[in-house]
């Protein structure tokens, strides 16, 4: 239970975004630092963390998984929504920035489900490597929930719209802890290809849609310093659990 009680915290931690643009109105560079610093963090969190602890068991379980996570996202990118977006772009009718502003928050929901199988795997492979990962996505979830927000309100949409959408696109999160604790109680040596697993999903999706969101928000260097910035976070939480 421990493990998907921590993906649910984390989970709740993208609506929590979603409040913080309540108190103040995110600019460009703020929007482009935010969501690069949530690609620092789980960059971070696949190398140092997740794949780091699988390639200690086994190099050749480690690239298996790393490459399956990435396979699958490669996958699943083809057949469903893609995380596309044009907020703050002027001259586009709202109900099409609406229709964007939903395709952010499926994209969020779904790569929440390998977020929470995270969590899972760090915990089955260790307790407090479970609280690491848990903390880490924590944290880049508020950025994500500030990321699935501001398109809906731009759009039009009310305040309790947008809190209600990156609170449910949270609630993804410990789908996907469910899913590890189900497969990984029942098969321990499935661990050092399941952290890998989880690394392999998170590099690609950061490189494929993090990164390229922020890009959007168009900032010479906000993405940049947002990034360091996760990284040396992430490291920290890493060493303080
Ligand atoms: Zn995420």
């Amino acid at each position: 239970m421990y493990p998907i009680l921590l993906a649910l915290i984390a989970g709740l931690c993208t609506g929590l975004g979603a409040l913080i643009i309540f108190i103040f109105k995110p600019t460009r560079v703020f929007m482009s630092a935010s969501i690069g610093f949530a690609s620092g963090i789980m960059l971070t969190l696949a190398f140092t963390g997740l794949l780091h602890e699988s390639m200690e068991i086994s190099y050749i379980l480690a690239i298996i998984g790393f490459v399956l996570g990435a396979l699958l996202i490669l996958i699943l990118d083809s057949l469903l929504p893609h995380m596309q977006f044009s907020i703050l772009e002027k001259g586009i009718i709202d109900k099409k920035r609406f229709k964007t502003a939903m395709l952010i928050a499926t994209g969020v929901a779904l790569h929440n489900i390998p977020e929470g199988f995270a969590i899972a795997a760090g915990f089955y492979h260790l307790p407090a490597f479970g609280l690491f990962v848990a903390v880490a996505i924590a944290l880049h979830n508020i950025p994500e929930g500030i990321a699935i927000a501001l398109p809906i309100i731009s759009a039009g949409g009310s305040r309790k719209k947008a809190l209600t959408i990156s609170f449910l696109s949270g609630l993804s999160e410990p789908l996907g802890a469910v899913i590890g604790v189900l497969l990984l109680s029942f098969a321990l040596e499935l661990i050092p290809i399941a952290l890998a697993f989880a690394a392999g999903v998170m590099v690609y999706l950061t490189v494929d849609e993090l990164l390229p969101m922020a890009q959007r928000y168009k900032h010479p260097h906000g993405m940049g310093f947002g990034v360091i910035a996760g990284c040396v976070v992430a490291i920290l939480i890493s060493t303080i659990i």
